[in-house]
């Protein structure tokens, strides 16, 4: 089934304490549509790019089934570009550089052909555009999930609580959980959160894995404990593009088949981490992305 996924297509500049990587392919949309692409053939990007973006890497993406006809070019303009650096913990992050370029005067116009989208993933992005696509669809969605990050909550609160609103689920990490909420225990922040009128709260919480809420239940997800992580860069891009590739799939999305989700989208952000930039995730076989979901099944398998 059909899948939006509106976010940046980028160049991220990475300092970690296994190395640096200047101006490699980065950005939310990018690295979700690849983690989305082990699941469904339908994806359609919505984004914005200079004119300094490579060609073989569009290709490369459009080679995966993702439309690219939601992405606008412009030619007079530089691609968004982030730099970052992550602590040693590669847990924690700090962000150097945030340069809009493009992505500050972008206001998407949805090709005709995408307005019916089933499934939506408005990926970490300006709230007003996150707005902008979903008053742009024609049929109610079966799901709308938002992801976002610090830079937003700081720079656009408001917007962003507008944003949410318009939404079914909310991916977010636990320190953002924390500053959109103003609590610090994560199971009260998260009842505030949800009152934003949300179907499900999904918090992340990098290698301690992740925790989904509905009104009545909460579910925890681990994540892969890996022997090396050298790039955490798109962890939650890819994790929100695996669940939601998943559920667009199944076409299911009952708290049941969201707990599936959050594994094949564990499953998608443990290969990320392990290359930097995109190197791993875009060029995995179908058997290795599934032998890895079978380690998730045993990892957290037991009988009483
Ligand atoms: P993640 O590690 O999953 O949170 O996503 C990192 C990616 O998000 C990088 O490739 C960046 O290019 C992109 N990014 C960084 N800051 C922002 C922002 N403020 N809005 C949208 N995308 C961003």
């Amino acid at each position: 089934m059909s899948l939006l996924i509106a976010g940046t297509i980028a160049f991220d500049s990475l300092e970690t304490p296994h190395g640096n990587a200047d101006r490699v392919i980065g950005g939310s949309c990018q690295y979700s549509s690849y983690a989305a692409s082990y699941f469904t053939d339908d994806i359609r990007m919505v984004s914005i790019i200079g004119n300094d973006f490579p060609q073989e890497e569009l290709n490369d993406l459009t080679s995966k089934g993702a439309s690219l006809d939601g992405v606008k070019v412009v030619e007079e303009g530089k691609s968004f570009f982030w730099a970052g650096k992550y602590l040693d913990n590669m847990n924690e992050r700090v962000t150097i550089t945030t340069d809009l370029n493009v992505l500050a005067d972008f206001d998407p116009v949805l090709p005709d052909h995408y307005r019916e989208s089933e499934y939506i993933l408005l990926g970490n992005l300006t709230p007003d555009i996150q707005i902008s696509v979903v008053n742009q669809l024609e049929k109610k969605p079966k799901l709308v999930v938002l992801d976002t990050m610090n830079f937003w909550i700081d720079s656009a609160h408001d917007k962003l609580l507008e944003a949410i609103k318009l939404c079914d689920v909310l991916t977010i990490n636990d320190e953002e959980a924390r500053m959109l909420s103003g609590e610090h225990s994560l199971v009260k922040a998260a009842g505030k959160i949800f009152n934003l009128g949300l179907k499900y709260l999904i918090i992340k919480k990098g290698e301690h894995g992740c925790l989904l809420f509905d009104k009545n239940n909460v579910f925890f997800a681990p994540a892969l404990p890996l022997a090396e992580v050298k790039d955490p860069t798109g962890a939650g891009d890819c994790f929100a593009g695996g669940l939601m590739g998943y559920i667009a799939k199944t076409g299911d999305a009952s708290f049941e088949n969201l707990k599936r989700a959050l594994i094949y989208g564990s499953a998608a952000a443990s290969f990320v981490v392990e290359e930097f930039s995109n190197h791993k995730i875009k060029s995995l076989s179908q058997s290795e992305f599934d032998e890895r979901v079978e380690e998730f099944v045993k990892l957290s398998q037991f009988s009483l």
